[in-house]
């Protein structure tokens, strides 16, 4: 078993310290770390204005940052992005692993999902993002996932649901999951199928409860995102590889903690009996 596991789009690592320990309500927690590098972009030739092509190839309209705005977005991007994604699921563990023997009990630890969010310098990063500071009168930028206005972390309208009522998103949570190697929510359902444009609409969601969600045009989140937690702890484990896609194993639960499971010397490992707070 890993407890490092490094990938080109993050940084696993279990931490089984608090599994084996009295008391034994503890479970592993798994951290999966991203590296991303923030370049500022400022007008040429060290100008106060400027302009930079967008998506779409446009000239917008850009300034220049100062020291104390750019010191504010990138931790303000920082700490948006971390707290979103940090804890928000656990892994059911349901293989001999993780056991914490303890008196005529063992106990069988599950797995807390957590995220951190480090900002590094290009060499080291998993992703790069180019960031501009718009002008005051530009009212557009076209975003990628490389290339950032600074508008990019408020909270936009993006589309309606069924009864009307608009759904908004903040766009560089969304692309964290994308960096963590989520799809779209559609994807893969009959209306986006695998190899179709996942930028179409209705990738981003059909139903409402999808639409709703973070890889759709929402900030709701749903089991599905805990899948690259799911797929790093397969991975150290060497346990359910095959089986989690398919939904069975590392199970996740969107509870903030799930106590470990317990069973007598001489008995088998119970049935899930799930203490949740
Ligand atoms: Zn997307």
């Amino acid at each position: 078993m890993e407890t490092e596991l490094k990938t080109a789009t993050y940084d696993a690592n279990l931490d089984l310290r608090y599994a084996d320990r009295a008391p034994q309500d503890q479970n592993a927690i798994l951290w999966l770390t991203l590296k991303v590098h923030l370049k500022q972009i400022n007008p040429e030739g060290g100008a106060e204005t400027g302009t930079r092509p967008d998506h779409d190839k446009k000239p917008r309209k850009i300034v220049k940052w100062t020291p104390g705005e750019w010191a504010n977005w990138t931790e303000a991007y920082r700490s948006t992005g971390e707290k979103f994604w940090d804890r928000n699921f656990a892994l059911y563990n349901d293989f001999m692993l993780f056991l914490n023997r303890r008196a005529d009990w063992t106990y069988r630890a599950h797995v807390l999902c957590r995220f951190r969010l480090k900002l590094v310098k290009e060499s080291e990063a998993h992703h790069r993002i180019n960031v501009v500071k718009l002008d005051p009168s530009e009212t557009f930028f076209r975003s990628d996932s490389a290339n950032y206005d600074n508008l990019d972390m408020n909270s936009e309208k993006t589309r309606q649901l069924s009864d009307g009522t608009w759904v908004e998103q903040r766009a560089h949570i969304h692309e964290i999951g994308h960096i963590l190697g989520l799809r779209h929510v559609g994807y893969g359902k009959a209306h986006c199928p695998h190899g179709s444009n996942s930028g179409k609409t209705m990738c981003y969601g059909k139903a409402d409860k999808d639409r709703l969600n973070i890889m759709g045009n929402g900030m709701a989140l749903s089991k599905d995102n805990a899948m690259p937690w799911r797929l790093a702890v397969a991975e150290m484990t060497g346990k359910g590889t095959k089986d989690v896609k398919g939904g069975r194993a590392w199970r996740p639960v969107v509870h903030k903690r799930i106590y470990p499971d317990g069973w007598p010397d001489g008995d088998k490992p119970r049935s899930w009996v799930i203490r949740e707070h």
